[in-house]
């Protein structure tokens, strides 16, 4: 954009000598110092414009990270283990929090397909649905959207990427056990940039032979993804899921943070932008296990991937953070503790933390209502400029998690569930005032000079 700016300078050029002579001369020199002034970016609307600022006006980008089965005693939980009972977790830091309904569209307990469903595409769908609708419409994810827009994607879990929450984004299948069938749409259809989490088992050799081939870096421990610096990758990190968090080898097996610090690495070189989802898949295991020292552990492991994404965002504020949950797993009440001082810290080793939280875990006494999900709100947390006008403590949709996400990319969600890869109508708002508007701008680029050109004629045409 900006060499079209000064090759058009140069060509006003010849002109502005040629009419330099005549009677009219002042004015029409005013007129094309001013449309000169307009090309060369430096007068719009009476304000300053960087050149560099355009080009970057498309670098919304968004992190919206989802701790499966995570309800609020979870967070509380983590909290008591991690900071103590008069602290707050980096999640619970963050300037918005509100509380989130999540029935599905066939059961007032949702399941992990139908509740990423809705965040992902903004339409409730039944209980094992995938990014479909009940009659089996398919439903543009948020994901596909954020690529039309050219930009990069990523999906992290420290379960399968073939499972529910990540493939919610990225596939659109009527069973979400139909495993081989969104490894397929993986490799043939999705085009997401950075994959990392488990399920190596459901690739075949020419399965990720084509990925490779299509340009992806094939990762299968710490070190292969340390290694990564730049382009497409393909992490697998485990056979099914990745180890929990109990028995995690911090040598050879990525954490979730250092997976998100990675993605957000590679995704942030896109300069239009990218979406990211983060999965801490566990906690919702081990909920279902009603294992408390399980639950503190993949929560605080959570809670450590946000304060990586939260420390991207803090220097960079185009970019969205939402942090929420799926659904509440086990009915889980955080009844008690028996805590001493003594809490996990940073000059400790990871195996010394890790003792120590379950230690820290074992001292608290909770109660467990059911080994599944309930139908209990959950809480989302937030970071950016939509929650700005928006009230605290009040209770949204799932739904509504896509409404604002789609809004940040300066869309509005369509009326009708669309299979389209168009995205949605254009509103007029631009969510930060840093960024300029563009469609003005161009107008106002092209309409001067030709207008001035214009006026130069009628001159000329006049004197004669
Ligand atoms: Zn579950």
């Amino acid at each position: 954009m900006g060499f079209n700016r000064f090759s058009y300078i140069f060509s006003m050029k010849p002109i502005t000598m040629r009419i330099s002579r005549s009677d009219s001369s002042l004015v029409i020199s005013l007129l094309l110092l001013f449309s000169m002034l307009v090309v060369s970016g430096s007068i719009v609307d009476g304000t300053t414009v960087d050149i560099n600022s355009l080009s970057q006006s498309n670098e919304l980008s968004i992190i919206l990270m989802i701790g499966d089965g995570m309800g609020f005693d979870h967070v509380q939980l983590g909290r008591w283990v991690e900071v103590g009972t008069n602290d707050n977790l980096t999640m619970e830091q963050l300037p918005w929090n509100a509380s989130v309904t999540t029935y599905s569209a066939d059961s007032a307990i949702t399941d992990s397909a139908a509740a990423a469903t809705a965040m992902a595409t903004g339409y409730k769908t039944d209980n094992g649905k995938l990014s479909v609708n009940p009659d089996l419409v398919e439903l543009e994810t948020i994901l596909e959207i954020a690529q039309s827009l050219g930009k990069s994607t990523g999906l992290v879990s420290t379960v399968s990427i073939q499972h529910a929450t990540p493939a919610a984004f990225m596939s659109h299948v009527s069973n979400r056990n139909s495993f081989i069938e969104i490894t397929r749409q993986i490799v043939e259809e999705a085009g997401v940039d950075v994959l990392l989490g488990g399920g190596r088992q459901y690739f075949s050799e020419s399965q990720l032979n084509i990925m490779e081939s299509n340009g992806y870096a094939i990762a299968v421990n710490r070190a292969n993804l340390t290694n990564v610096t730049s382009g497409k990758i393909l992490g697998l990190f485990g056979s099914l899921e990745i180890a929990y968090e109990l028995d995690r080898n911090f040598t050879t097996t990525p954490s979730l943070g250092e997976m998100t610090d990675k993605a957000i690495e590679l995704l942030s070189q896109d300069s239009d932008g990218f979406f990211l989802m983060v999965e801490g898949g566990k906690i919702d295991w081990s909920a279902h296990a009603n294992d408390k020292v399980g639950v503190a552990l993949e929560l605080v492991a959570f809670n450590d991937a946000v304060q990586i994404a939260l420390n991207y965002v803090n220097t960079h504020s185009n970019t969205l953070l939402i942090v929420t949950s799926d659904h509440e797993t086990g009915g889980l009440t955080v009844v008690s503790n028996d805590l001493n001082d003594d809490l996990p810290t940073l000059g400790f080793t990871e195996e010394q933390n890790r003792t120590l939280r379950i230690d820290r875990a074992n001292n608290i006494s909770v109660t467990w209502d059911t080994t599944d999900h309930s139908s209990a709100n959950v809480p989302i947390f937030g970071l950016g400029s939509p929650f700005d006008t928006m009230t605290d403590n009040e209770t949204i949709d799932n739904t509504n998690i896509f409404d604002i996400m789609i809004g940040h990319y300066g869309l509005t969600k369509s009326p009708t569930p669309t299979t389209t890869p168009t995205p949605t109508t254009t509103t007029s708002t631009t969510p930060t005032t840093t960024t300029p508007s563009e469609f003005p701008m161009e107008y106002v680029l092209f309409a001067l000079p030709i207008l001035a050109a214009l006026v130069i004629v009628v001159v000329f045409l006049r004197r004669r």
